[in-house]
């Protein structure tokens, strides 16, 4: 038993499962998979090293790898309509790395959304790997309507000729009209990646567009709407398949996650089943029902709403940073991030805005007035940041409304 041999360590994971009960998780890159997907992720195929891909590896013993290799493989590109499909990276940022690596030369320019209107550190951002190899451009939203302003990324590209489009947010409300991103490289010549990462399970319910007709290159993590384990996958056309997986092993990657590939396998069949469809539909409606309440009680949201998981609440003008807010909802039993929002005058560390996401509440079971009632709980702290006495009711009451939607309870106990 780990507790017998390792309290410390027991005690922490019992404490998680604890923290993830009783907190209102709002963080909208998280999930909670489901215990099958713990299951394999805890599995004997985390002993195996399987380097190189089904059927060509350079170890023996790979029969049962291959075969969750090869599911995982086979249901993804059934759900995203892929031809080619790479199962094998750690990361989102390690997926991203792969395939600019796979088509591009260091100093190629590459043109992505910026990290400060929502775009991700991997794509392009001076401090990541992406914007030291690579000439690193990036666009923004408009300062009008909070969104992507389409025109302006044409501009851009038709001035700059990137090699490498990207598309794809961290902490973007908004359909992205990858077609549009499509018609954009395709002047210019340059190749499309799209980082489908926080909305990979809205499109493959059905209720974002997908991408993967449109671009060169899908990336993607698995752990965020997708609900699977932590990881990354790339799909791709076929003329790229060769090159991009040569990219991952043997250019980046030696031996493979195998229980992770396993967990990414299962958490794909899930994505397949009409409950799945339920779950995002009723993600979306969360996420609507919480930015109408925000705006309700006079909170602006970045674009005026949501079409997916999630929202930016612009606090500037409230008296409140985005890090005072976390703060102290995380004391009242709710866990979400500061965000800068875009033009953002407040350092990244300070921030003018909060992130909301929902899928792990509607994982709970939650449904619009759960959403709307959590909305008041965020309310009441932000109005009363001082008094530790109304967190604490905040508190109690965030625990009256967790106990409806227990999760992992047989893990509490352990
Ligand atoms: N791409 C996007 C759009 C993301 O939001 C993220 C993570 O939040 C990533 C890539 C990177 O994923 P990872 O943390 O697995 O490297």
């Amino acid at each position: 038993m780990l507790r017998d041999f390792d309290p410390e360590v027991a005690n922490a994971l019992r404490d998680e499962a604890l923290r993830e009960n009783e907190q209102i998780i709002l963080i909208a890159s998280e999930n909670y998979v489901s215990e099958a997907v713990l299951h394999v992720q805890g599995s004997v195929m985390t002993n195996k090293y399987a380097e190189g891909y089904p059927e060509h590896r350079y170890y023996g013993g790979c029969e049962n790898v291959d075969r969750v290799e090869q599911l995982a493989i086979n249901r993804a590109k059934t759900i995203f309509g892929a031809e080619h499909v790479n199962v094998q990276p750690h990361s989102g940022t390690s997926a991203n790395l792969a395939v600019y690596l796979t088509v591009l030369e260091p100093g190629d320019k590459i043109l992505g959304m910026s990290l400060s209107h929502g775009g991700h550190l991997s794509h392009g951002a001076k401090v990541n790997v992406s914007g030291r190899l690579f000439e690193s451009h990036s666009y923004g939203v408009s300062r009008e309507t909070g969104r992507i302003d389409y025109d302006e990324v044409r501009e851009m590209a038709r001035t700059l000729h990137p090699k490498m489009i990207v598309a794809g947010a961290s902490a973007y409300s908004r359909t992205i009209d990858f077609a549009v991103f499509q018609s954009i490289a395709d002047e210019v010549g340059a190749y499309f990646m799209a980082d489908i990462a926080h909305i990979a399970g809205l499109i493959a319910a059905g209720f974002h567009p997908n991408p993967t007709l449109h671009a060169d290159f899908v990336t993607t993590t698995t752990h965020k709407t997708l609900r699977g384990p932590r990881g990354g996958m790339i799909l791709c056309k076929a003329k790229f398949a060769r090159d991009l997986d040569h990219t991952i092993f043997p250019g980046l990657q030696g031996g493979p996650l195998m229980h992770t590939i396993a967990g990414k396998a299962v958490a794909l069949k899930e994505a397949m089943l009409p409950e799945f469809r339920d779950y995002q539909a009723q993600v979306i409606r969360n996420a609507q029902a919480m930015a109408d309440e925000l705006q309700a009680r006079g909170y602006k949201i970045v674009s005026g709403g949501t079409d997916n998981h999630l929202m930016l609440v612009d606090l500037s003008g409230t008296g409140l940073t985005g890090d005072r807010a976390e703060k102290a909802l995380d004391r009242a039993g709710i866990t979400l991030n500061k965000n800068v929002i875009p033009f953002d005058t407040a350092p990244p560390t300070v921030t003018s805005g909060i992130r909301i996401g929902t899928p792990i509440i509607t994982t709970r079971g939650m449904k619009e007035e759960d959403a709307r009632r959590i909305v008041g709980f965020i309310d009441r702290v932000l109005l009363n940041i001082d008094s530790e006495e109304v967190i604490r009711e905040v508190r109690e009451e965030v625990g009256r409304l967790n106990k409806n939607f227990p999760v992992y309870t047989g893990r509490l106990a352990e």
